[in-house]
């Protein structure tokens, strides 16, 4: 065990609630440290900003930005003000007792005051015969469009896109820059996607919807062939070849780290159980981004829940005495501030 004292604020996660948070606790004296966790196939530090080409809707940008652009904007903007940034994933935590305790992959374990959970979520899978095992092979299956799509293995080929929401019409329209064609293969005859992504992607030349469908396995051995669809309406199954796949059918939030000690929705977001309000379930933790948010989803409305958060944990410190750093300059930790700020 470090015996370094405790962080006051620890923020978990990269993307744009991340950095926002980080960027007012900085600001706030606060110094803050971000976990922003390191890359794997199914997640980059950044979140899911790294996969998205043209943002048009983040305000101030009259012209648009990319995903990447904008990420490294709001992470160089948190550590002009200080914010120190370590890459590594947070393993696990200990929310039960103060200072909380939370365990990076690599290094020795740490303490903090506050936390600010912002890990997002990830890209969802189907879950079928050779999918997961053609996507680590690189053999032509990804969640990612705008990471793998511009691969020359993909180049002039006939792309499936599986999904109707708007994920799925932004990956079908990326594709076309590269396919000679693109199927969206939906399972129902109508996308959930908003109406303005859903008429570019049915007006674009290069794109077919293939309604009523979904896939039942991915054929190939090393790379793909072709997948085997199945009409949801009479059940007829057939083989489609195609020489790639991309599955974009939404998200599930990142939260196995935390091993059951915050309370959950049913659909695994984290609870923030007061309106406006991004505290957790555990006094001095707090939630911000899509781990907590399963209806906006938005860049903007992630911001805005850092900013929140960032905020609240900054009042919470307040009201114990603790304030701006440095706030203890020994490893001795206070007594039970969670249950003192519970009876208050
Ligand atoms: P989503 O809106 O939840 O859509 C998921 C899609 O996948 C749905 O069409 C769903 O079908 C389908 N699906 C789910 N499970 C499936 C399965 N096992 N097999 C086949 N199909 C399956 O997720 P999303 O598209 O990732 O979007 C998430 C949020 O981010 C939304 O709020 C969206 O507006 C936002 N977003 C915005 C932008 C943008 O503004 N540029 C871009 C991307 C995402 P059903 O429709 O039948 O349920």
């Amino acid at each position: 065990m470090d015996t370094r004292p405790p962080e006051t604020l620890v923020i978990i996660g990269s993307g744009p609630s991340a950095w926002t948070a980080a960027i007012y606790a900085a600001r706030a004296n606060l110094r803050p440290v971000v976990y922003e966790g390191e890359p794997s196939r199914e997640m980059i530090p950044g979140g899911q900003l790294m996969y998205t080409t043209e943002v048009e809707n983040y305000p101030g940008f009259i012209d648009g930005v990319t995903g990447p652009e904008l990420m490294e904007k709001l992470r160089a903007q948190a550590i002009r003000f200080g914010t120190r940034v370590e890459q590594e994933n947070i393993a696990s935590v200990e929310l039960g007792q103060h200072p909380f305790r939370l365990r990076p992959s690599y290094s020795d374990e740490i303490e903090a005051l506050t936390v600010i959970v912002a890990t997002g979520a990830r890209a969802n899978w189907l879950g079928v015969p050779n999918e997961e095992r053609l996507a680590q092979l690189g053999g032509g299956v990804s969640a990612c469009a705008v990471c793998d799509g511009a691969l020359p293995a993909f180049r002039d080929k006939v792309l499936a896109v599986v999904g109707g929401g708007d994920s799925a019409m932004e990956e079908a329209l990326y594709l076309t820059k590269f396919a000679k064609e693109v199927r969206l293969i939906h399972r129902r005859d109508e996308l959930r996607a908003s109406r303005i992504m859903a008429d570019r992607v049915l007006k674009h030349p290069k794109i077919k919807p293939v309604w009523n469908t979904r896939v039942v396995d991915v054929l190939g051995y090393d790379e793909i062939t072709g997948i085997r669809v199945e009409n949801t309406v009479t059940g007829e199954k057939s083989d489609m070849p195609v020489g790639g796949l991309f599955i974009a059918i939404g998200h599930t939030p990142n939260t196995a780290f935390l091993n059951g000690q915050l309370d959950l929705t049913r659909h695994g977001y984290i609870k923030t159980p007061k309106a406006w309000r991004t505290a957790t379930s555990v006094a001095g933790v707090f939630a911000a981004g899509d781990v907590m948010d399963d209806y906006y989803r938005q860049a903007i409305t992630a911001a805005g829940t850092g900013c929140m958060a960032a905020l609240e944990a900054e009042r919470w410190l307040a009201h114990l005495g603790l304030g701006e750093s440095p706030v203890l300059e020994t490893a001795e930790a206070p007594v039970n501030l969670t249950q003192e700020w519970k009876a208050s």
